[in-house]
């Protein structure tokens, strides 16, 4: 048989893709949860799509979603920089949670919200930290009982990342006003921001006055430091439609 149980390869594939608020993988969070105001829906592909099979899963908070780092190279090294560390200390691929792996899968706990069974299977998720458009290769309910171990040792990333303090300029606040996802739209800004998606290096640079951005739904987030005393602040200058330039 050509699929024999002892075969050195496996192919996947995936029973759905996510549809994110992060168009791009620039700015989201390095970890599910740090964002919570961040929406996706996992819509499952036919035949996955049976309604039949995520029975009882509406019983569940939280899932394990298992996807492919489809934007990321095929192309791995035993030793990795992981951004927590500055981005110029190494450690092993198996230590980290890089997206530059062989296999290149990746696991994320997110929140589940609602099931929707209309057409085909359709789930909303909440605090995902995947770019639209993700190959999910699998889903399982998360046991807590089982899997929540508060007082692990987690090496290099023992706590929650400082959160950086956001503020908005009026003009960027007006552009909310006026958005039916306003409300939530601000709160992703500041929860990603919060997370300083700059690079390592740009970060260190406390005189810049560089404008970034980052994109959101359907918007392009402009923003630059603020430097006041020993502290650094994100600023909002300007929300803006996404244009693609490509
Ligand atoms: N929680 C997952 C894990 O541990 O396997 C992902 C952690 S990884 C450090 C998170 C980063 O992956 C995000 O900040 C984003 O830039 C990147 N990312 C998200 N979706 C991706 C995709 N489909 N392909 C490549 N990179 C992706």
């Amino acid at each position: 048989m050509d699929d024999a149980p002892n075969s050195e390869h496996f192919t996947l594939t995936p029973i759905g893709h996510v549809i994110s608020d992060y168009p791009d993988k620039f700015g989201i969070p390095r970890q599910p949860g740090l964002a919570p105001a961040a929406n996706a829906r996992l819509v499952l592909a036919a035949p996955y799509n049976d309604p039949l099979a995520v029975r009882g899963l509406e019983a569940f908070s939280h899932l394990w979603v298992t996807f492919i780092f489809h934007q990321s190279p095929e192309r791995w090294s035993p030793l990795v920089r992981p951004p927590r560390l500055g981005g110029n200390k190494k450690v092993g691929v198996f230590a980290s949670r890089s997206t530059y792996r062989p296999n290149r899968l990746g696991l994320s706990l997110v929140t589940l919200v609602d099931i929707d069974t209309r057409h085909g299977v359709a789930l909303q998720l909440q605090g995902c930290d995947l770019v639209s458009g993700t190959p999910v290769v699998d889903i399982k309910p998360y046991l807590p009982w089982a899997e929540s171990h508060p007082h692990a040792q987690a090496g290099f990333a023992p706590e929650t990342p400082p959160q950086f303090d956001v503020t908005f300029q009026p003009e960027a606040l007006s552009v909310l006003a006026k958005r039916q996802d306003g409300t939530t739209l601000h709160a992703l800004i500041k929860q990603v921001l919060g997370q300083d998606p700059r690079p390592a290096y740009q970060q260190k640079d406390t005189a810049s006055n560089r404008l970034h951005g980052v994109r959101l739904r359907d918007v392009d987030v402009k923003f630059r430091q603020r430097q006041n005393d020993k502290a650094t602040t994100l600023e909002v200058v300007a929300i803006e439609p996404y244009t693609n330039h490509e």
